[in-house]
């Protein structure tokens, strides 16, 4: 899978983890995020104060994670990770939040999947840097407040919507990443190759940045493959023939959509008329989870102008029409 929206097992994530840039100069793109971190990490160091808490938002990929632990890095303090779905109870968290050292950087990825009670005590300690915790039950319970230190969260989430409004309010820092230009991502790859000792031309670079879905876990991912297919199948070297040749070998168009992404298009245009069709109805035709669709194909598609969401449900616009070479009926109104 191309799209997976997390790394494809323990290798992968050793992977990346190798070419995640360290620093905020290294970090390519997202110039607004970028900046205005830039200012609010020197002005928190220059009080030598915690940084303020951060929500990083946008699809799979694009740099949240390692956004993260940049900031630790540049505020230099530790960095403690962990994920919605991992903190079950309220101990699980306290746990964490006793253990850091001042001004250190939790991290919590999928924050919007934090369990009521979970984000219920996150809200003291993120306001004031303090733990109220139940001890018992019944009427011999009482509860315990403990202070913690100063210290910095940064939640990542696929989409702000989907977070209740009084953990967003309580954010003072709110970055939403945005689908990398081919220019941008051709830098990354050029990087990854560097250091990955990839023997690359420079429209080969272009060839895999332009089909990586705005995103640069896959093209660094594509750029893997590519080269194990240049290595076997050419002299080594990615040129962008080379780099056409692997990438339609692996079923990424020439436009850069994978198989998933034409699966979840020709549906709205074959099986539902080009919609509106509703989500619910779209995940069960292809197969896919709600999610995935919600969170990882769908806003690329949008974005470049396939499909659009309405009100009444998606539906493929022209632009999907001419990438399948099919006509468009009268009454579609993409
Ligand atoms: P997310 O947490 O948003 O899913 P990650 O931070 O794990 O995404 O990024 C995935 C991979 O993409 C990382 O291994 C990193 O090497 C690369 N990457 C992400 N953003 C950038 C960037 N701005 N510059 C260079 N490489 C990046």
């Amino acid at each position: 899978r191309l799209i997976a929206s997390e790394p494809i097992g323990r290798e992968e994530e050793a992977q990346e983890r190798a070419l995640r840039p360290k620093v905020l100069d290294e970090y390519i793109g997202q110039e607004k995020a970028r900046g205005q971190l830039e200012i609010f990490i020197h002005a928190a160091r220059g009080r030598s104060e915690p940084l303020d808490h951060v929500l990083l938002f946008g699809p799979p990929g694009l740099g949240k994670t390692t956004l993260a632990h940049i900031i630790a890095k540049e505020m230099g303090v530790n960095l403690r990770q962990t994920s919605g779905p991992v903190l079950e109870r309220a101990g699980d968290l306290a746990a964490l939040l006793t253990n850091l050292e001042p001004h250190d950087v939790l991290f919590i990825d999928e924050i919007h999947r934090l369990s009521p009670v979970v984000e219920e005590i996150l809200y003291p300690a993120m306001e004031d840097y303090r733990l109220d915790i139940m001890i018992g039950e019944g009427p011999a319970a009482r509860s315990v407040r403990l202070d913690l230190p100063p210290f910095t969260l940064v939640g990542a989430t696929t989409r702000a919507g989907m977070l209740t409004n009084p953990l967003r309010d309580r954010f003072g820092i709110v970055a939403r990443l945005e689908f990398y230009t081919p220019e941008e991502l051709a830098r990354i790859v050029n990087r990854s190759a560097g250091l990955l000792d990839v023997p690359l031309a420079e429209d080969g670079a272009l060839e895999i940045a332009r089909r990586s879905r705005g995103t640069p876990r896959i093209a660094n991912r594509l750029l893997r493959r590519v080269r194990d297919y240049a290595q076997v199948k050419a002299n080594g070297t990615v040129s962008s023939a080379v780099a056409d040749a692997a990438l339609l070998m692996l079923d990424v168009d020439r436009l850069g959509l994978d198989v998933m992404d034409r699966k979840l298009l020709l549906a709205i245009v074959e099986k539902f008329g080009g919609g509106p069709v509703g989500v619910e109805s779209l995940a069960a035709a292809i197969g896919e989870e709600r999610d995935t669709i919600e969170d990882v194909l769908e806003p690329y598609l949008i974005q470049q102008g396939y499909m659009m969401r309405t009100p009444r449900g998606r539906v493929a616009t022209n632009v999907a029409y001419q990438h399948f070479g099919l006509p468009q009926p009268k009454t579609n109104n993409g």
